[in-house]
């Protein structure tokens, strides 16, 4: 289900289950303000998720009300895990979906980094419903 941009943060959403160390994952990478793990379904070689640890439901979210070393933290955080996994050289995408149009389905703030072979289109089709 896509997620409610209206709604209040949810603390029982998976990826907060995860930052509290309910829910297992391997640490891809850590810092004050970030958290990276792969993605359990991934769709490409490549496919990690990057989140704050803060509560933000969405970039809008985030954008709008994190603090600006929480927001250049995990912007730092990109590109380390970035470097970690030597993609400097190749490249990679950086996906957000925000909200029911683009399919959020997890209500914590999150960016998709996907690599590890030439992706295919840059736009994302529009489904039918
Ligand atoms: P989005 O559709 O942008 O909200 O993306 C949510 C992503 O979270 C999806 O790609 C899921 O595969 C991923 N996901 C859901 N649960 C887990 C989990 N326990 N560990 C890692 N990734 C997860």
């Amino acid at each position: 289900m896509s997620v409610d941009l209206k709604r209040p943060y949810d603390p029982e959403n998976i990826f907060a289950k995860i930052l509290r160390r309910e829910v297992p994952v391997q640490i891809i990478y850590e810092d004050e303000y970030t958290l990276a793990f792969p993605d359990i379904a991934p769709q490409a070689p490549v496919h990690v998720l990057i989140i704050p640890k803060g509560p933000y439901v969405s970039s809008a979210d985030f954008g709008a009300v994190a603090k600006d070393a929480e927001i250049a933290g995990l912007a730092r955080a990109i590109t380390k895990v970035a470097e970690q996994l030597k993609l400097s050289g190749s490249g990679y995408r950086l996906i957000s979906n925000t909200g029911p149009d683009a399919g959020q389905e997890v209500p914590h703030y999150h960016v998709h980094l996907l690599a590890g072979e030439k992706l295919s289109s840059k736009l994302v089709k529009k489904t039918s419903n």
